[in-house]
């Protein structure tokens, strides 16, 4: 496939199913006859995910990209015998690490939760087309990528001010919002992937999802006190009071 296609999802996957590296080889930059230059983006999610592997314990060096003409087979078979050397001194996926299997799975999950998070925390930089390849490394620092899992959101809805409207519930990319006409709504916390839509769709007259940094989200509502008791519409009145 094109390498425009190339997803931080695609190369956590295979990481997850326990390939010990992965190469990605694309066309030339600067070559691509669409306008989209989609290989630039590869490039910068190849960038950003060997940050994210530093920051999980994974050595960064499984993963390449390659940059290349479909007339440079040899080029192409030397730098892929130039990876597997590469990879098999580092050893297989975790081992090479230091990781047991648990511990590998469960860094490589919670990523995989955070993906969302990334893509969007993180997509002014990976649209960028940086020519300068010294300039590469400097795309995403280490400390930037500390931040970012520091510094990570939750999403929380106020039972005070939710009108059960069902838009952000209808929206959740993955099902984390527990909804229900005329319940308040909750996001379950263990799915939410922190995609920010419910924060951005809540209607601004409800104002009811917050963004939570750095401090513990509340407890959820009790499933007793979620029912919104409407009174008949009257002339004049509102829908909840
Ligand atoms: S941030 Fe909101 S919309 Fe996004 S996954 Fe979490 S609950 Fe769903
Ligand atoms: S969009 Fe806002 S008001 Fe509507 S159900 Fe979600 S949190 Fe409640």
């Amino acid at each position: 496939m094109c390498t425009g296609r190339v997803d931080l999802a695609f190369i956590l996957r295979s990481f997850y199913n326990r390939i010990d590296g992965v190469y990605i080889a694309g066309c030339r930059l600067d070559e691509c006859k669409y306008i989209t230059h989609g290989n630039y983006h590869a490039l910068n999610t190849v960038l950003l995910f060997k940050k994210v592997m530093e920051h999980i314990g994974l050595n960064p060096e499984r993963l390449r990209i390659e940059f290349m003409s479909s007339a440079e087979g040899s080029r192409f078979a030397e730098t892929v015998n130039d990876f597997v050397r590469k990879v098999r001194t580092i050893g297989p996926i975790g081992k090479g690490e230091g990781l047991n299997g648990n511990e590998l799975t469960s860094r490589l999950n919670q990523m995989m939760m955070l993906i969302p998070y990334l893509k969007i925390a993180k997509r002014e930089k990976l649209s960028s087309h940086l020519k300068d390849r010294e300039a590469w490394d400097q795309l995403f620092t280490r400390d930037e990528i500390e931040t970012l899992f520091r510094e990570l959101p939750s999403y929380y809805i106020d039972p005070d001010k939710c009108q059960a409207c069902m838009t952000c519930a209808k929206r959740c990319p993955v099902d984390a919002i527990l909804s229900g006409k005329n319940l308040i709504h909750i996001v379950d916390q263990g799915k939410c992937v922190k995609c920010g839509t419910c924060l951005e769709v809540c209607p601004p007259k409800f104002g009811a999802v917050t963004k939570i940094c750095g401090e513990p989200v509340p407890p959820p509502i009790p499933e007793e006190k979620r029912t919104i008791v409407r009174k008949k519409k009257e002339k004049g009145q509102t829908d909840k009071e």
